[in-house]
Order: structure tokens, then sequence, then C-alpha cells
């Protein structure tokens, strides 16, 4: 990385949107998106970086707040977290000599204009203890410079670590809504239950005192924004079985733009150089310019996802795991905040589908298309059964 990068950057509080603006959500103050998942290797960072870009590249201002120790997002940004010049561990206070910062100004410059990256920096594990400790007993300075770069960024994605623990948690607590990416060779309906049940549980969360007006801002309801497939392929019955099944299980949440497996995609983030942004005609780079506009039309026709359908389906599934009628839902806590302590069930006996099977009884078929074909057919989105491959 060239060290003078930083240097003497534009910070987005001279070049962000101003406050006045309405933002191309048509909203006054801009919205915050977690990507979320349970499982690592999943493409949440790459997926929060792309898609990011994709929506910059769209007209947003866009902030990604990467929360993971392992530092994924300023990795696939093409830097390391030893050459941050500023980090999300300083937005808290290091006793009472250094006070803590404003994420507004530690927000880094990218290779987008409209793009601009947090990411925490950590080296030793005593650092990454210090700083998971800060956001999950903490979580309040992080909810609140979350809600003031409102004012800046239309956009603020959230990368969360492949874990539930205190960085999901204060990334849950101070979004409105989530994303959650299926890794297409996997299909396990009991690990997305869990997770919908343990974010379920911030559903009616509530700030600290003193912390955030709940009096005149009461935080909305986080909702689910939606399900998309990754690394998804038509090549295998696999990835056309997969697509089905998420389709069948999740209706509407899912978005009818998935991304495509391409090793485009994957040397390039290998590499630090988003797709979006060097490569903007490759399938993947094209899916999640679909995955952005699909984002954003969904919120402004209202298709997105209300608390009660999340309901709804986690106790279809429960139902359907147990094989029998689910008993009514406890009691939602009421206005006092209270510090979510889900319980995320293990999973019993997951209903796989075994990649192995599907993989050997593709090869006994033959046939599907050549990894050629593959690389330079344009998947134009629809997941979700009907013609795509051009
Ligand atoms: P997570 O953040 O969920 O752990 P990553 O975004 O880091 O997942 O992706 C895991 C790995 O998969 C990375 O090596 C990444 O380059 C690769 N990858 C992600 N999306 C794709 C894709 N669509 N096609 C091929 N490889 C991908
Ligand atoms: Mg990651």
């Amino acid at each position: 990385m060239d060290d003078a990068r930083f240097a003497g950057q534009d910070l987005p509080s001279a070049h962000g949107r101003t406050p006045r603006d309405r933002t191309p959500w048509n909203t006054v103050e801009g919205r915050v998106i977690s990507l979320v998942s349970r499982k690592g290797g999943v493409g949440k960072t790459t997926s929060a970086v792309n898609l990011g870009a994709a929506l910059a590249l769209s007209g947003h201002t866009v902030l990604i707040i990467g929360t993971d120790p392992q530092c994924g997002v300023c990795r696939t940004l093409g830097t390391v977290p030893l050459e941050l010049p500023s980090s999300l561990n300083d937005i808290f206070a290091a006793g009472d000599e250094t006070p803590g910062q404003n994420l507004t100004d530690l927000a880094l410059t990218s290779p987008l204009e409209n793009l601009y990256f947090v990411s925490p920096r950590i080296i030793t594990l005593a650092e990454e203890e210090t700083y998971l400790d800060n956001l999950g007993n903490r979580a309040e300075v992080f909810i609140r410079e979350v809600d003031q770069a409102r004012q800046l960024y239309d956009t603020i994605l959230i990368d969360c670590p492949p874990s539930l623990g205190p960085a999901t948690r204060a990334a849950l607590l101070a979004s409105d809504s989530y994303l959650v990416p299926i890794q297409a060779e996997e299909l396990c309906r009991e690990s997305i239950g869990a997770l919908l049940e343990f974010v379920d549980a911030f559903k009616d969360r509530t700030y600290p005192h003193g912390d955030h007006d709940t009096a005149t801002a009461p935080p909305a309801p986080l909702t689910l924004e939606g399900m998309f497939l990754t690394m998804a392929s038509e090549r295998t019955r696999m990835g056309r079985h997969v697509a089905a099944r998420v389709s069948e299980e999740f209706g509407d949440l899912v978005f009818s733009a998935g991304v495509p497996r391409t090793t485009r995609l994957s040397e390039m983030a290998l590499r630090g150089k988003p797709a979006v942004i060097y490569d903007r005609r490759s399938p993947g780079s094209r899916a999640y310019f679909d995955l952005a506009d699909e984002l954003v039309n969904r919120y402004s026709s209202g298709t997105g996802s209300s608390p009660s359908l999340i309901d709804d389906m986690i106790a279809s599934m429960s139902r359907s795991l147990a094989g029998e009628p689910l008993a009514a839902p406890a009691a939602r806590p009421e206005t006092v905040y209270q510090e979510p302590q889900p319980q995320v069930p293990e999973a019993q006996s997951p209903e796989m589908v075994s990649l192995d099977d599907l993989l050997a009884e593709e090869e006994n078929r033959g046939g599907g298309r050549s990894d050629e074909d593959w690389e330079e057919g344009y998947w134009s989105g629809d997941f979700t059964g009907r013609d795509r491959l051009n």
C-alpha cells in the first residue's frame, strides 16, 4: 500500500452529503444496515465492500464499518491494520486523558470518491480483547457514534464478524435493518432459523438512558432487509437445488439478485481490489449492482420484511423442526434498557444438503457449462427460479 494514501485525505465531513439533503432512500437521515451471519466465509465482507461500492457508484455517500477484529474490510480495500491512521478502536476513550473520537472523523477514504470506511486496528490478542470488551460493555458509545454518522452518510453498512458476540450485538443495536448472505453451497435451515431467532431479541431494543433520547426518537424496530445467495452456481445441480430451496423456504425475503461464484471476485478480494471498483463489468460486479438496485427498490416500495413476518417465519420454522405447534411467544421486554441475552439454540441434527452426494450425482449425469462459459456469462440476477444466464 502507498504509505501516503491517507495523508491529507478529504474527510467525509467536508465531502459527504449535507445533513439537509434527503438521501437516495428518500429519508432525512442515512440508513444503517448490518451484514450478519453466524458462519464465516459466506461472503459478508466481500458483499459489504462490493455492495457499498455499488451503492457509492449509484450516488450514495457510503460508510462501511468493519467490526470484525480480523479487519476484513480494510484488507479487502487493499490495506492492513498496521497502516491505518485511525481506527474504530479510537471511538472509545483510553482512560480520562484521551477522550474517544467521533466516528465521522475517523472514516478513511477509499479508491472511490463516495465510499469511506472505518476498521478496527487489531494486531495483538490483548488489543482484540480490549476492543471486544469495549464493544460489549460500552455499546452505547458505538450506537451514538453510528447514529451521528447518519447525518453525513446516506448508507452505513456494518460488516459483522462470523459470531453472535459483542461486535454483532453492538452492530444490531445500532442498525435499522440487517441483511443475511447465504452461501449457496450449503443450506442449513436450522442455522438461519437460529440466526433469525437471535436477531429477534434485538427487535424491541431501547437504548441506555442518557445516550439516546428515546422520548423524542424511539428506535424503530430492527427489520430484516432480506437474504441473498452468495457464491451461487447454476452449473451444478447442487447450486440449483440450494437456490430453489432457499426461495421455497424464505419466499419474498430472498433477493432476486444473487452473487455468482466467480474466481474474479475471490482473486480481487485477496488482492485488496474490490471487483465493483476495478472491474465493473464482471458478472460478480453486476450482481452487486443488481443487489444494490433491488435493496433500494424494495425499500421504497415497502417490500422489505416486517417484524411480524419474522415472527411468523420463526414460528413456522420451529414448528416444522419440532413437528408440533409452537407455544405462545414469550412477552417482550418493556421500555427499560436491557442488554439482549439471546440464547442461540444448538442446531439439532441439521438438515444439510450433502455437497458430495450432489456433486457425485452431477458428475454421473455429465454436462454442465464450462468454466469459461460461466465466467463470461452474465447472471441477470434472478436466483429464485427463473432463467438468468444469457
Ligand atoms: P465472510 O466475511 O463471511 O467471512 P468473505 O467475504 O471474507 O466471507 O469471503 C470468504 C472467502 O470467499 C474469501 O476468500 C472471498 O474472496 C471468497 N468469496 C466471497 N464471495 C465470493 C464469490 N462470489 N465467488 C468466489 N469467491 C468468493
Ligand atoms: Mg468477514
